[in-house]
């Protein structure tokens, strides 16, 4: 038998058919690309008990088994970057006689009135034309059914896929996360607070296809644990996005307190930030991070105006990536709402950095007057102390 005569006698296999983004897999990068989002599909998938992983031309076919539930895998599939959109399918021969009694079988069991055949050709070798294959099956569908043809807004749609060793057959096109597969972008360290804003920015730079390291700072013994808790919670669920992560928590009470004794007020959030942004470069380097992240948004808060954003990145040499800086709270919001960390973050807690601070904080500092203020600070050894105090935690998705 040759291949094409053993693919005429497989039955059907059921499982997901998957797109994946066309962007990145033009020229050198494509298998690169590719062998990434393979890897992370098998590592979502990894506790699921789904069959093989295979590679029809443009496309992914992750083989499902009896037991494979459809919605957890759904779910999964959903937060796995690269995939543009995904099906529940059948993997069949090219054949459109076993097409035909296929889709008459599965469209028996199911109620609709109007219905349309959308197939699509990826070699144009296959003898008949897509419009002749789309009038072919929605005949014999409307023998059986005596649904009607509506090209517009149909009930249900008989997706076809036609390859030259295989055809696949499904009825619901599911959007994916879209994105880049995790892992093809390097590695960040995210300054990672209990708040709204840092958990999605390090949705968005994981969505870019970066593995992110998360950095949260805490204020122990002057603040109860509320926001570690909160910060773990948050970086559990993101590790469902990158399924392993490193959190460090690292202890800022007595960095703090030694600010608060020789640091005039107004200017103590700007020198408490440079001082994250220190320990977390120390922490990037360790990791082979190649850029901070933080959820800075242009305006929202008083440490957040230009000119301060300007003076609290002089104290990194690192890149400080800031996905959100021209989004606005609503939509950032709305965003956290979507990644499922809007209901932790709003949790009360005592943010390390509105600890010690006046009402009023200097909006428009320079460089000179947060140099002049940090001149008591022995920066080195603060630097050094919360680097080495800090402990890490690894997570991992699914288990
Ligand atoms: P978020 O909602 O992320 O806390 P925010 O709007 O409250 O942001 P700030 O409190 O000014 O803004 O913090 C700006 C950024 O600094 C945060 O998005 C985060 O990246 C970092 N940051 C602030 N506090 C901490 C912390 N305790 N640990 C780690 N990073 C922090
Ligand atoms: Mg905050």
């Amino acid at each position: 038998m040759n291949s094409r005569s053993n693919a005429m006698a497989r039955p059907p296999v059921k499982g997901v058919l998957i797109h994946y983004h066309e962007i990145a897999l033009k020229g050198k990068n494509r298998g690169f690309f590719l062998k990434q989002l393979e890897a992370n599909l098998l590592q979502a998938t990894s506790d699921l008990d789904c069959g093989s992983l295979r590679r029809p031309a443009g496309r992914l076919f992750l083989e499902m088994r009896e037991g494979t539930s459809w919605e957890v895998l759904r779910q999964r599939l959903s937060r796995v970057f690269g995939i543009a959109n995904f099906a529940h399918a059948f993997m069949m021969a090219p054949n459109l006689e076993l097409l035909a009694k296929l889709i008459e079988e599965e469209v028996s069991d199911r109620s609709f009135r109007s219905f349309r055949v959308a197939a699509r050709r990826a070699f144009k070798t296959f003898p008949q034309t897509s419009q002749q294959i789309n009038e072919m099956i929605g005949a014999r569908v409307q023998r059986i059914c005596g649904a009607s043809v509506d090209l517009t807004n149909p009930d249900l749609t008989i997706y076809i896929e036609l390859l030259p060793a295989e055809a696949f057959v499904y009825f619901e096109k599911l959007l994916g996360p879209g994105g880049l597969p995790v892992g093809t972008g390097g590695t960040l360290a995210c300054l990672l607070s209990g708040g709204i804003d840092s958990p999605v920015a390090a949705y968005r730079m994981m969505k870019r296809g970066c593995r992110v390291v998360f950095v949260h700072f805490y204020s122990q013994p002057f603040a109860d644990r509320t926001s570690q808790e909160k910060t773990i919670e948050l970086a559990r669920l993101l590790t469902r996005y990158q399924f392993a992560s490193r959190l460090y928590l690292v202890p800022f009470g007595e960095i703090q307190q030694e600010v608060v004794s020789r640091v005039t007020g107004r200017l103590r959030v700007l020198v408490y930030r440079r001082l994250m942004l220190r320990i977390a470069e120390q922490i990037a380097q360790k990791e082979g991070a190649q850029a901070l992240v933080t959820g800075e948004s242009l305006g929202q808060v008083s440490s957040q105006t230009i000119e301060n954003i300007a003076v609290i990145e002089q104290a990194s040499t690192l890149p400080i990536l800031r996905p959100l800086i021209g989004m606005d709270k609503d939509e950032i919001t709305q965003q956290a709402q979507q990644i499922g960390s809007y209901d932790i973050s709003v949790i009360p807690d005592q943010d390390c950095c509105s600890m010690f601070l006046p009402r009023q904080v200097a909006t428009h500092t320079t460089h000179h007057e947060v140099e002049f203020v940090e001149r008591p600070l022995d920066l080195d050894r603060l630097t050094a102390q919360g680097h080495a105090a800090a402990h890490s935690l690894e997570l991992s998705f699914p288990g």
